[in-house]
């Protein structure tokens, strides 16, 4: 049974919707390019699209987000909130923030420091190279405690000396651009659209962000329709558990949310699967 607050946001327009991936619509892989959106979703999101702006908000890169999506005409936000294409990139072109073009230089050589140092010591991290900054994974590492304090220690003081910014997920360090997070770009989405009613799902400290700007957003009246999911995994942190309105059991049950919010949507407009795109053409 779809919830009041979820209901409220679907039927309030413009509205939009809005996902972290890893672990959120998809769980969470050995490596980035092992990852699997979970069944059935692809086609959910492509159902939702008629009735929502649809985003997914993600600190992969726009190409690898939409490599793992694959569904067109919704907004990839990458990096952060870094990249944006409005759709896939072989349709669309991925505009990168200004701003964050002054830090490309010292992101790429604290990358290659990190990589050089780590490639000897440390040979089961991988680095994922991203428009500017870049994620070490070291889930593959025999010991994650250490590897994680080793890489730390690597990159502590030359992140800090260029003014960039050293955040930490899931078995993962990110190197990342300052002051851009999921709350602003999920703030910059909500701009863009005017949009009154936004749904925004994630699992992780970074989605944290995301979730607190929505809460601030809603208090203050711009998005007065607003709902924060927390997707529950063992290891989702306990205060994203807190501050979200609701919370949905892994990756199944936010298929499970995805696919009630569908149906809903289409039941109130009167149009259902398969029909619904000849009826809306
Ligand atoms: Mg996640």
């Amino acid at each position: 049974m779809l919830s009041a607050a979820v209901r409220n946001v679907l039927q309030t327009h413009p509205c939009g919707l809005t996902f972290d991936i890893d672990g959120t619509l998809s769980p969470i892989a050995p490596s980035p390019e092992a990852a699997r959106l979970f069944p059935g979703v692809a086609g959910l999101l492509e159902r939702l699209r008629p009735y929502a702006r649809v985003a997914v908000i993600t600190g992969r890169a726009v190409v690898s987000a939409a490599a793992l999506v694959g569904v067109d005409g919704i907004t990839y936000i990458g990096n952060h909130g870094l990249e944006w294409a409005e759709g896939l990139p072989e349709h669309h072109p991925i505009q990168l923030l200004p701003a964050a073009e002054a830090y490309r230089l010292s992101a790429q050589r604290l990358l290659t420091l990190a990589e050089q140092h780590l490639a000897r010591s440390s040979p089961c991290v991988q680095i994922e190279h991203k428009s500017i900054g870049g994620t070490i994974h070291y889930r593959r590492c025999p010991d994650p405690v250490q590897s994680r304090q080793e890489i730390l220690e690597l990159l502590r003081e030359p992140a800090q000396q260029a003014g960039l910014q050293l955040s930490e997920g899931k078995m993962a360090v990110e190197l990342r651009v300052p002051g851009l997070n999921k709350g602003q770009a999920l703030q910059r989405f909500i701009e863009q659209h005017r949009l009154r009613g936004v749904l925004f799902a994630g699992d992780d400290t970074t989605d944290l962000d995301g979730v607190e700007t929505l809460l601030s957003l809603r208090q203050e009246g711009i998005c007065p329709a607003a709902v924060t999911i927390a997707v529950r995994h063992p290891d989702t942190p306990s205060r994203l558990l807190e501050r979200a309105d609701l919370i949905v059991e892994g990756v199944a049950g936010m298929a499970s949310l995805l696919e009630e919010m569908v149906l809903f949507l289409e039941q109130e407009t009167g149009t259902s699967s398969p029909g619904w795109q000849e009826k809306r053409a």
